[in-house]
């Protein structure tokens, strides 16, 4: 998401005249656009700005403005910090003030700064280009992000996203449509829709089945991906609607986030063990085949060790394709920050995150030697492998890494590949004649 509100702010000051620069030791302002989900990035952010205006040394009149939630939530400490000389801070909402804020910044002198959350600002009437895109994988026409949905009504206790992106509100489809169609004819490939809480997308009658259906419709368009989705919001309909539109990559992104009722009851994530569990066999049962990805938080505060095997539970019986874990951090402004002390010791944390990614790891591997003989489609990404310019990385439908020697082929194409080998971490391929 952060990486879409870049490309807004980029097509909102280059209708300003201002002009882009990729080397930020040239740039007369500088703007980090910043993320408050986890603690490692709020410090990333910090380090970052010392080491800006250190590389710029003393005098230099290089302007710093920060973007995004952690602007919302720490806007007093990072305005009053005089190390760290903040001119001007957006919040989420706020971009289509900024050629303003900046103004005031510089020639006024003042430290600007607007945080206001909005009810309705989705920034409909923005549509960023090819030229605005700011990720190898969008500047290179393959996948686009298109926010859909913004903020989260539902107050999880360890998230901060609905204080600093405020409540969920929902973009006309129209809206979305005409920008699928501008991406399309920019030639990307793949659209991602985004949303904090993309699957409870609702614009007047319009549900998200109905979103993807129309996106599907678009020609040129290829394949259409969402993150993240709620456990919650889930109907038939949409799962129907997935198991038949070829568009639709069958690969669903389920946070689970612990695996106790308990623990789950005061994350305030409103599903048991359970039901959990019956949704994914409903969704196996639905979309056979498809590929369940998960979020997975170890040492809430209070969560017992008999507890966390629940979780484990969870994870050896849904067998996910793979997961994202994360050792439990205090945020903020967050419910838990105010109720649940942050009691479950560091070593015990890390014990556990050390057992849940090893159970994962076998799943994975498994689930990856699964496909070994089968014939999948990859969506190859822009650029040869970093490391090893021979391979050529892509995706499959189901969102996994695949490994392909570098061939006739470029970025962006199809291939049609025999996949020959798995490890862990990805597939290996060979693309058909
Ligand atoms: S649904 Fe996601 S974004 Fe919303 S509060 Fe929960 S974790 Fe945060």
């Amino acid at each position: 998401m952060n990486e879409y509100d870049s490309e807004l702010v980029r097509s909102i000051l280059k209708k300003e005249n201002y002009e882009f620069v990729t080397d930020e030791l040239a740039a007369d302002i500088v703007m980090l656009n910043t993320c408050a989900i986890r603690e490692h990035a709020h410090r990333k952010v910090y380090g970052r700005v010392h080491s800006i205006r250190h590389a710029r040394g003393k005098g230099s009149p290089v302007m710093i403005g920060l973007l995004g939630c952690m602007a919302t939530n720490l806007r007093q400490d990072l305005l009053e910090d005089r190390s760290l000389k903040i001119d001007f801070i957006a919040g989420p909402d706020s971009y289509k003030r900024l050629p303003q804020l900046i103004h005031e910044a510089a020639d006024e002198g003042q430290k600007s700064y607007d945080v206001t959350l909005s009810e309705f600002e989705t920034y409909s009437d923005i549509f960023p280009s090819a030229e605005d895109r700011v990720n190898p994988l969008t500047t290179s026409r393959v996948n686009a992000w298109v926010a859909v949905m913004r903020g989260c009504n539902n107050f999880c206790t360890f998230c901060v996203v609905p204080y600093t992106r405020g409540r969920e509100r929902s973009r006309a489809p129209e809206n979305v449509i005409d920008e699928v169609r501008r991406l399309a004819g920019e030639g990307f490939k793949q659209i991602t829709l985004l949303g904090q809480n993309v699957n409870s997308y609702r614009y007047e009658d319009h549900d998200f089945a109905y979103l993807m259906d129309e996106v599907s419709k678009v020609e040129g368009i290829e394949r259409i991906r969402f993150t993240s989705p709620h456990p919650k919001d889930f109907p038939d309909r949409f799962l129907d609607l997935m198991a038949v539109n070829p568009k639709i990559c069958k690969h669903i992104h389920l946070p689970l986030q612990a695996g106790n009722d308990r623990v789950l009851d005061l994350m305030n994530r409103t599903y048991t063990k359970q039901e959990f569990l019956n949704l994914v066999d409903k969704v196996r049962a639905k979309v056979p085949n498809v590929a369940l990805s998960t979020d997975i938080i170890v040492g809430f505060p209070t969560e017992t060790d008999a507890e966390f095997e629940d979780t484990l539970d969870v994870v050896s019986k849904a067998q996910f394709d793979s997961a994202f874990t994360f050792k439990y951090s205090e945020r903020q402004g967050t419910i838990a920050s105010k109720k649940y002390p942050d009691d479950v010791p560091d070593s015990v944390k890390s014990q556990r995150l050390t057992s849940l990614n090893k159970a994962q790891k076998e799943i994975t591997y498994q689930k990856n030697r699964a496909h070994i003989g089968q014939i999948q489609t990859v969506l190859l990404e822009p650029y040869p492998d970093s490391k090893n310019p021979d391979i050529m990385p892509g995706r499959t439908d189901g969102g996994k890494l695949v490994l392909l020697p570098a061939g006739r082929y470029q970025g962006g194409d199809m291939v049609k590949a025999r996949i020959t080998d798995a490890t862990p971490h990805a597939l290996k391929g060979q693309a058909l004649p």
